[in-house]
């Protein structure tokens, strides 16, 4: 709905390919797509996002929190300067519905969309908040033929999974406060029975700000898919689980500055409504038990051990 103001977007490297997919589609039909830079713990600057926009720009699209490594955007400052420049503001919330507080008021979120599958709902259904005042959100149609939701998506509802989506938050906001507290406790359970018990690891994403039920970390010298078949009990991801089929190091991972052999290393862990302190424990035992003998197969981690610097090797190639 408006092209005729602009055909600019701005986004960032580590949307989900829900976004980056999308945006690649516009750029093919003349839209300009603004990539903003993140730091090493994956976050965007809000100064970043007041440098980028121009008078072209009619929509910035930033997510809330990272799928990979969990990492929480500062959407208040973001959505402050979108509202001074009149610029709406898009956010993938997918993540952050059910893990933390999220406040379209607050936030000056003028779009917002969550899925239901994301926080115990069904598969298949999702939702699109659109601000109707201060401003009032225009959209063009999604799906023609019938005038449901408003003209926006026609087509005959799919009631199971809207009903299911609507429990599914009901639970959600009344379980949140117990918890939440108790999901990120046994994260941080998690990662300390693993940094306490093994050196060269690293963890990925911002330490603090980040979503309370994920974990994601780099083994040094263990290779991540290895590491994974290692320990088949555990339900883990390396790289993103979308992309986990290919090989290809994780590009949020390239755009937060870890080094390709590092990527290659790194688990990613998420805790969840039914987890439990034993399973905790189990899993603790699992990755410290299963990195190590790894390691002890690693002729590179016994070369780091003995004082030899790897980059100084040279490597014959084929
Ligand atoms: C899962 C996810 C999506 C995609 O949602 P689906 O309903 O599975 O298509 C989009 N963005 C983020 C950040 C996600 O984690």
């Amino acid at each position: 709905m408006y092209a005729e103001k602009g055909n600019h977007i701005i986004t960032t490297p580590i949307e989900h390919k829900a976004v980056l997919d999308t945006c690649e589609h516009l750029e093919r039909k003349g839209y300009k797509i603004t990539y903003l830079e993140v730091d090493q713990y994956g976050q965007v600057s809000p100064e970043a996002v007041r440098n980028a926009i121009t008078d072209k720009t009619i929509l910035v699209s930033v997510m809330m929190a990272n799928n990979e490594i969990g990492t929480i955007n500062p959407m208040a400052e973001i959505g402050k300067i979108c509202k001074e420049k009149g610029v709406l503001f898009h956010t993938d919330a997918v993540q952050a519905v059910g893990k933390v507080e999220v406040d379209v008021q607050k936030m000056g979120i003028d779009l917002l969309s969550l899925t239901a599958h994301k926080f115990y709902g069904p598969k298949g259904v999702g939702a699109l908040y659109v601000r109707r005042k201060n401003p009032r959100v225009r959209l063009s149609a999604l799906i023609h033929g019938g005038g449901h939701e408003r003209g926006m998506r026609s087509g005959t509802l799919n009631v199971p999974g809207i009903v299911g989506l609507g429990k599914a938050a009901e639970l959600m906001v009344r379980n949140f406060s117990t918890e939440i507290p108790r999901i990120k406790r046994l994260r941080d359970k998690l990662w300390d029975g693993i940094r306490n018990n093994l050196d060269e690891i690293y963890l990925n994403g911002h330490p603090t700000e980040r979503l309370p039920n994920n974990l994601n970390v780099s083994f040094a010298y263990v290779e991540g898919e290895s590491l994974m078949m290692g320990m088949k009990e555990l339900a883990v991801s390396s790289g993103s689980a979308c992309t986990s089929a290919s090989l290809e190091p994780s590009y949020v991972l390239k755009a937060i500055g870890v080094g390709e052999d590092l990527a290659h290393t790194s688990i990613r862990f998420s805790i969840g409504r039914f987890t439990t302190d034993e399973e905790i424990d189990f899993a603790i035992n699992k990755v410290v038990g299963t990195v190590r003998k790894l390691r002890d197969l690693s002729p590179l981690y016994e070369m780091a051990k003995e004082g030899i610097d790897l980059k100084s090797v040279a490597w014959t190639g084929h």
